[in-house]
């Protein structure tokens, strides 16, 4: 990463004057002189949890009483993030199985895989605490075999023991009764945990001409009962059950289509059969995904808020104008700005000081760019731009991110922090990197985060973050900061680890995320849980936080004890 060592070493040669002001223009020296940083973040940190709170109050606070409300009130949010977060990890898993001829093998490895997914989970996942379930479904001509019901039970013995009575049986057309099948699992089975996953699979599509075009179909015109892809799904929804489908063939194509309609994307799997081993690792693979995704969706954005809040969630993504695809550079006129970093601390007491992250330690540069006209995706907090550095020689290609909420208070204050965060990242893998070059260990490097600050266009000041884009490789979550490893990866939760025992317990980093090179990982957007909760945003969940999602989650590896990190004594919440 020569970007990142460049970055370095300019702010070394930078540390003497404060900033390269030259062809900074006047607006910004002044929003900056205007910027009283720890004012301003502390009236926003008062802002963002007035949600949780009545007492909305704030004049004329002197800055210590404005530290002591924005920490006493931050306290709190966390403390209620917390307890949503712990309930969160409590699944109900139901599989929806299409029990007719054809499907032997998949009931077989429904029920080889579920010990195995339950060890994997409770290894990675500590604090998961999923039941299971299942509904078997097969068609209107099987009678009282239609439907089979296991409620849900964390027995999980039981639920083996249950599929031995499963069986194939087979019927008088292709189509089966599956809005049936999801509609039973839905209404009839005891939905109570507050992560909910129905996992359906099956390999062809309920009856009627809108699902298929098979001529085999005794009810072309639908479910004989009067059950609608709509009424079930909505039904679905409304009691907060996230969908996942396992796909074996191409006759389910058209329902899906159908599904999404109604309520957005959600994950497909392959479990096309064939060797009976490879099922049963797509089948654990499956069930173990749907659960750590679920978990990480609700614990991140939907526990304890209203039910609607997760589906709400992937469909806002849908309305908002997305354009997925790169802009034409040649039509988007050319804009100056200005990008803005901090100087990399010297030592652990600068990362520890709040104050270190202040004016006296930027250094800034006009930047010449383009920007895409729409977003190309949008995250829980912030939209993503295609963007261009076009000065440079060849032209550079840029993630500009910009949030969809700027909130009441001074934005600059507020981008600012999110490159201090990407600083104290950076400075935490630098050190990381040093030990495990030795260890032949894979480097953990952050994207180099800047404020981009734009104004040339509409006059209207607009403040945004840039980065390098990544290119070429699957963007991954690895963890969350809600504590759920989405993909393990023993490298990155040792860095986690470091992180806690080298800023001698002072925070962690996580929500990692981003590409895995041959070896390296590429990451971006990281969040960090800090014992003083007044720094690094609506994602640190302060000391408790380190307590409950990081010590009561971690399990050290053996790249923990190749860095010959201490052992971390066990929290079980
Ligand atoms: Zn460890």
């Amino acid at each position: 990463m020569s970007k990142l060592f460049c970055l370095k070493k300019n702010s070394n040669n930078a540390s003497t004057s404060t900033s390269s002001t030259s062809t900074i223009p006047s607006s910004l020296v002044s929003d900056l002189d205007k910027l009283n940083f720890t004012e301003e973040r502390l009236k926003r940190y008062v802002d963002e949890t007035n949600t949780l709170s009545s007492d909305t109050t704030l004049v004329s606070n002197t800055q210590k009483e404005l530290k002591n409300k924005a920490k006493i009130l931050r306290e709190k949010a966390i403390s209620k993030t917390l307890n949503n977060i712990k309930r969160s990890m409590e699944v109900d898993l139901c599989f929806v199985l299409d029990c007719t001829g054809s499907m032997q093998p998949h009931i077989a490895a429904a029920k080889d895989c579920i010990l195995q997914v339950l060890n994997y989970v409770k290894h990675v996942n500590p604090s998961i605490k999923p039941r299971v379930g299942f509904c078997g479904y097969r068609d209107h001509y099987n009678g009282l075999n239609r439907l089979q019901i296991f409620d849900f039970n964390d027995q999980y013995d039981q639920f083996t023991q249950y599929m031995q009575n499963v069986l194939p049986i087979g019927n008088d057309d292709l189509p089966e009764d599956v809005l049936g099948g999801l509609n039973a699992a839905i209404t009839q089975m005891n939905w109570k945990s507050d992560t909910r996953v129905l996992l359906h699979i099956g390999d062809y599509p309920p009856h009627g001409r809108r699902f298929t075009s098979l001529e085999d179909d005794k009810y072309p015109d639908g479910d004989p009962n009067g059950l609608t892809a709509e009424n079930v799904l909505e039904n679905m929804q409304s009691k907060n059950i996230l969908y996942f489908f396992g796909k074996i063939t191409s006759e389910t194509d058209k329902m899906l289509e159908i599904f999404r309609d109604i309520i957005g994307e959600f994950p497909v799997f392959d479990l096309v059969g064939g060797d009976p081993i490879k099922l049963l690792e797509k089948f654990i693979k499956a069930a173990s995904t749907s659960i750590t995704y679920a978990v990480s969706l609700t614990s991140t954005i939907g526990s304890g808020n209203s039910s609607k809040e997760i589906y709400s969630f992937q469909r806002k993504k849908q309305k908002l104008v997305m354009n997925p695809n790169e802009p034409d550079w040649s039509t988007l006129p050319f804009q100056i700005g200005v990008t803005m970093w901090y100087h990399i601390p010297k030592s652990l007491d600068g990362l520890k000081n709040p104050k270190y992250f202040n004016k006296s330690n930027l250094t800034s540069k006009s930047f010449y760019f383009k920007i895409a006209s729409q977003p190309f995706s949008a995250g829980v907090e912030k939209y993503a731009y295609f963007g261009r550095d076009i000065k440079s020689i060849p032209t550079k290609d840029a993630v500009i991110k910009e949030y969809l909420h700027d909130g009441k208070g001074n934005p600059l204050e507020k981008y600012l922090e999110a490159v201090e965060i990407s600083t104290v990242a950076y400075f935490l893998s630098r050190e990381f990197n040093f030990i495990a070059r030795k260890k032949n260990l894979p480097k953990v490097n952050f994207l180099d985060v800047r404020l981009l600050r734009s104004g040339t266009i509409d006059l209207h000041t607009r403040y945004y973050t840039i980065e390098p884009r990544l290119k070429d490789a699957e963007y991954k979550r690895f963890n969350t900061n809600t504590g759920v490893i989405t993909e393990l990866r023993p490298t990155l939760e040792a860095f986690v680890h470091f992180t806690y025992e080298y800023t001698k317990e002072y925070l962690v980093v996580c929500d990692l995320q981003g590409i895995e090179l041959n070896n390296e990982f590429l990451l971006t957007d990281p969040a960090i849980h800090c014992i003083d909760p007044l720094r690094f945003g609506r994602t640190n969940f302060g000391k408790n936080g380190i307590k409950q999602l990081f010590l009561g989650n971690h399990r050290c590896n053996d790249v923990c004890k190749e860095l010959k990190l201490s052992k971390l004594s066990h929290i079980n919440n």
